[in-house]
């Protein structure tokens, strides 16, 4: 007998990067943010009065939605909080996305769980590639036939940018469609379109607090958008799980959305570390795109990324390789600390020369 469902027995699920525990790697392989999160965090928990976990906590974490709507000079039913950005990427598919439509619109190379969601939901898939380059075609997506689109920005893994003309360029033609922006590394290049959701009722931007705010395993991401959109993901959210956000997380965030100062260093010496090694790379012999995230693409002149992604691990230094059509040549090398990228060039520099 087989419980499954078809759907179940048919999905392939998404694959996230290793988080091995068999020793101790130089971890450069889920675009995590090297440096710690900010004190006030740290003493947050340190007088967290456990007693509070009795409680269920608000369901629509108004507190924090009150802190990044300030942020984003919006108000509070503009925002909407999930258990990551991941699962505010989910809750968008069912949310907006029907069976019987016109599908979602996505490139062929982006966050690979885009497939695996609309896949899970039964909702069809207009694949739009990018170019040989990786550059976005804008107008293949002005003028794509789909219900809405989802474009990462900056992409994933390319760490390339779509401009904010080419994004607004998009949302104007597009006024029936549904333009949902992935901003989970925005921060890494100021290229948030976050100021425009109140001019566009078509604009969802999703953030995430994992990577610029270093929080990823306090797991917490939002989205902002007109009212209608908010409210339709409070629906199907409060269909699935009220209590996605546990009152601990919900309060880290907000210290973290507290110290701007210390954000905004972490982030400055997070993008200094990513050009300086860009460089590097490249006179190792590297093809690197320029990155606006918090990750390198790049692919070597004559050794093939898997062998390079074997070698490294061998010697305890991990990297993304993803075996897949245009891509499985190129590694995503997230970007970590000075030290740790030392200890990655040293790797890498006998690997080439060997
Ligand atoms: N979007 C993109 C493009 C990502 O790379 C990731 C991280 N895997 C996410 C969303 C989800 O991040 P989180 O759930 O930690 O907010």
């Amino acid at each position: 007998m087989n419980y499954l469902s078809k759907i179940c027995r048919t999905t392939q699920p998404y694959m996230a990067g290793e988080q091995p525990q068999d020793k101790k790697y130089v971890k450069l392989n889920t675009n995590e943010n090297p440096y710690p999160p900010c004190n006030g965090v740290a003493e947050y928990i340190k007088n967290f009065d456990s007693a509070r976990l009795k409680l269920y906590p608000d369901s629509d974490n108004k507190a924090l939605a009150a802190k990044i709507a300030k942020k984003h000079g919006l108000s509070i039913e503009n925002v909407f909080i999930g258990n990551g950005s991941d699962e505010v990427l989910a809750m968008c598919f069912p949310t907006f996305f029907d069976k019987d439509g016109d599908g979602v619109a996505y490139c062929d190379i982006t966050y690979s769980f885009y497939k695996v969601w609309a896949k899970a939901y039964e909702i069809p898939s207009v694949i739009i590639p990018l170019a040989d380059d990786f550059k976005f075609d804008v107008s293949e997506f002005k003028q794509s036939k789909c219900q809405g689109m989802i474009i990462c920005n900056p992409n994933a893994p390319t760490g390339l940018i779509v401009n904010r003309l080419d994004l607004i360029s998009i949302i104007e033609a597009n006024p029936e469609k549904l333009i949902i922006i992935d901003e989970a590394y925005a921060d890494f290049c100021n290229c948030s379109m976050a100021n425009y959701v109140s001019k566009y009722p078509n604009l969802l931007i999703v953030r995430t607090f994992s990577k610029s705010y270093s929080l990823a395993g306090a797991r917490c991401g939002y989205a902002i958008g007109d009212e209608t959109l908010i409210r339709g993901l409070k629906t199907m959210k409060n269909a699935f799980n009220s209590y996605t956000v546990n009152s601990l997380t919900e309060g880290i965030a907000i210290k973290a959305l507290e110290d701007v100062k210390y954000f905004s260093s972490v982030v400055d010496n997070v993008i200094a570390t990513r050009d300086e090694y860009a460089d590097e790379l490249r006179k190792l012999g590297f093809d690197v795109l320029p990155s606006s995230a918090n990750f390198l693409f790049a692919t070597h002149e004559t050794k093939p990324a898997s062998e390079i992604y074997y070698q490294l691990k061998e010697k305890g230094v991990l990297v993304r390789h993803f075996n897949l059509p245009r891509i499985d040549n190129w590694l995503r090398i997230t970007v970590g600390s000075p030290d740790e990228m030392k200890v990655l060039l040293d790797r890498l520099r006998a690997i080439v020369n060997a």
